[in-house]
């Protein structure tokens, strides 16, 4: 872990890391999210990942699907909007949870890489995307692209396991021009231009289903706000497992509200790397 470009995040960080609202704070300043998820299979998917957004203070969240009902069933500050097109002013996209991986999916994710902003790719829009080279073609080169695979979603993408996962990372990143955040129990995160942020677990109560799609609201929130890429992810990934442990300490109960996340030493803007 003596490298240059490679930086540890910390988990006493967590609350230092978050940006606080100011008094000249608004709704779209907070970030305006769009979140594509969900299916009439997987209406969980959309209540997680919205879930997601709406707990880590986004701004608003426009929700895209047609797992609406589900989603204002449980989050009535959630704007449903229909279809990704009529989502009106979003400033980032969370995307793939439960969208499915047949056209319905695949004509979902290329609407929202055809937007042109900040977007999440998770799950079955990771395995679209290992799939079908044209929705490449969709995507505005000048938005970030975060894709979020645990390794077997990586597998997918990148044709291996990844063995050495700080290598496999920092190359996928590179080679499609993303930020690759590859999840488990270490997490890492990888920029294009090879700086990486490592994110040592020391506790696996994230290991459940579902978690995947609540990071990807979590980080999509922060991308909506303007957040450097790279610091949102690893802001995304250290307030993640901060949660699960607040809520496994019984700090929190399920679905309740969750304490603040505080205590932290150092108050940090930007990424250690
Ligand atoms: P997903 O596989 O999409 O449901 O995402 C699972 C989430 O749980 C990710 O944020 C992982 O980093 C996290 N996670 C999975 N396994 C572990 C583990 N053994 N220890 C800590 N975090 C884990
Ligand atoms: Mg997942």
């Amino acid at each position: 872990l003596d490298e240059p470009d490679l930086g540890v995040l910390d988990p006493e960080d967590a609350g230092g890391a978050w940006p606080v609202p100011s008094a000249e704070d608004d709704k779209y300043s907070q970030g305006v999210l769009g979140v594509a998820a969900g299916s009439a299979n997987f209406p969980g998917a959309a209540v997680l990942t919205a879930g997601g957004a709406v707990r880590a203070a986004s701004g608003m969240v426009r929700y895209a699907g047609p797992a609406a009902d589900a989603v204002r069933g449980s989050w009535p500050e959630v704007v449903a909007t229909g279809s990704v097109g009529d989502a009106g002013r979003v400033q980032a996209w969370s995307v793939g949870p439960g969208i499915g991986t047949g056209s319905n999916g695949r004509e979902v994710l290329a609407r929202v890489l055809e937007e042109g902003r900040p977007v999440v790719a998770d799950a079955d829009a990771i395995t679209l995307l290992a799939r079908d080279a044209a929705l490449w073609d969709a995507r505005d080169p000048d938005a970030p692209l975060v894709l979020t695979p645990h390794d077997g979603e990586f597998a997918r993408l990148a044709g291996e396991h990844p063995e050495d996962r700080v290598a496999a990372a920092r190359e996928a990143a590179r080679r499609y021009d993303v930020l690759l955040l590859l999840k488990g129990n270490s997490t890492v995160v990888a920029a294009p231009d090879g700086r990486v942020l490592v994110h040592p677990s020391g506790q696996a109560w994230p290991a459940t289903a579902g978690s995947g799609d609540v990071l990807t609201g979590v980080l999509g929130k922060l991308l909506a706000a303007g957040v450097d890429p790279l610091w949102a992810c690893g802001c995304a990934v250290l307030v993640h497992a901060r949660a699960a442990e607040i809520a496994a300490a019984g700090g929190v109960e399920r679905g309740g509200r969750a304490p603040r996340v505080g205590g932290a030493e150092r108050d940090l803007a930007e990424p250690p790397v």
